[in-house]
């Protein structure tokens, strides 16, 4: 449990390995984590491809038990570690968190040995899951109450590390190319304070993952290890000029949402994107387009709470790592 290096698996070339790792919880109950390592030739490059931080989240799933039975040890330049289901009790649950704390593992990496259940989980993440790795990438979705465009992205900083991860993102190439906020406790920004590179994704959500989903997955995962040097034929891209960033749009009231616009639609400013009415059926709250955008990500549950997030609306800037070139 102690040291970044230390690894539960050790090399073997062409090789597969399936263990599941785990960790006890306060009470003693064990909590034990899927790991699939599929070693090829050399330990290097180390890609670590996790999915499932947030439990209610199924396309990453899906894409990682497929993509872990399909590779193949001859295939491979160095090693693919693959862990679909990152955070079992949230899984289990059916939940973005887990019901024993409600903590939010994608934020508060790198947990606390010792601690809570997700705490334990995130430190169990960081010490015997992801350490030693070359490349990161975390798979995500919209959870059940909404859905998401397919976006493939980068951590928000002014260093190589950002530069590369920029880089594997436009591997990746979803739709959406994205740039996330920095921000201290994700899964992301954690991998990048230790210099190492990470890609973070989202496609689709409401509790389901389609086939089209899935492949969009398994093939932006392919480009990406041809571009991390681990599957042939080499990848090379060129660093998108511009990027993709968003603002959350949220609830001011809670009651019966009705969605006005649909998932990709371009929006003007002012236009009206939702109502909010109460259970009288009088309409509460206007939700209107600060900016002109793309609905990137937009709620189907049609009901809400206040404050609750309806649309991430996106607007396109110049990307950071194009222009520090
Ligand atoms: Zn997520």
């Amino acid at each position: 449990m102690d040291g970044a290096s230390k690894d539960v698996m050790r090399f073997e070339r062409e090789s597969v390995q399936r263990a599941a790792v785990g960790f006890p919880l306060p009470n003693g109950a064990r909590v034990e984590i899927p790991v699939i390592r599929v070693f090829g030739q050399s330990p290097q490059p180390r890609v670590v491809i996790v999915a499932g931080v947030h439990g209610d989240e199924l396309v990453g799933p899906h894409a990682l038990v497929e993509l872990a039975q399909e590779l193949t040890p001859s295939e491979l330049r160095g090693t693919v570690v693959l862990a679909p289901s990152a955070n079992p009790l949230a899984f289990a649950a059916g939940r973005r968190t887990a019901p024993q704390d409600n903590l939010d593992l994608n934020r508060i990496l790198p947990g606390k040995r010792g601690g809570t259940a997700t705490e334990r989980t995130a430190n169990f993440l960081v010490n015997q899951v992801l350490g030693a790795a070359d490349l990161v990438i975390d798979l995500h979705s919209a959870g059940r109450e909404g859905t998401l465009v397919p976006l493939s992205g980068f951590r928000e900083a002014h260093d190589d590390c950002a530069r590369q991860s920029a880089l594997a993102a436009a591997a990746f190439g979803l739709e959406y190319y994205w740039m996330m906020r920095w921000s201290p406790g994700t899964l992301s920004t954690w991998a990048n304070q230790q210099g190492i590179p990470a890609v973070g994704c989202e496609v689709g959500g409401r509790g389901t993952a389609t086939r089209e989903q899935i492949d969009l997955y398994k093939a932006g995962l392919r480009r990406c290890l041809r571009h991390a040097g681990v599957l042939d034929p080499p990848l090379a891209v060129a660093m998108p000029p511009k990027v993709w960033t968003q603002e959350h749009l949220t609830a001011p009231c809670g009651g019966l949402l009705e969605v006005l616009v649909e998932l990709g639609q371009e929006v003007a400013t002012g236009e009206t994107l939702a109502h909010v009415r109460d259970l009288w059926g009088n309409v509460c709250a206007e939700i209107t387009a600060p900016h002109p955008g793309k609905i990137m990500h937009t709620r189907v549950q049609q009901s809400v709470a206040a404050g609750e997030n309806v649309f991430w609306l996106g607007r396109e800037e110049d990307n950071p790592c194009y222009m520090s070139l």
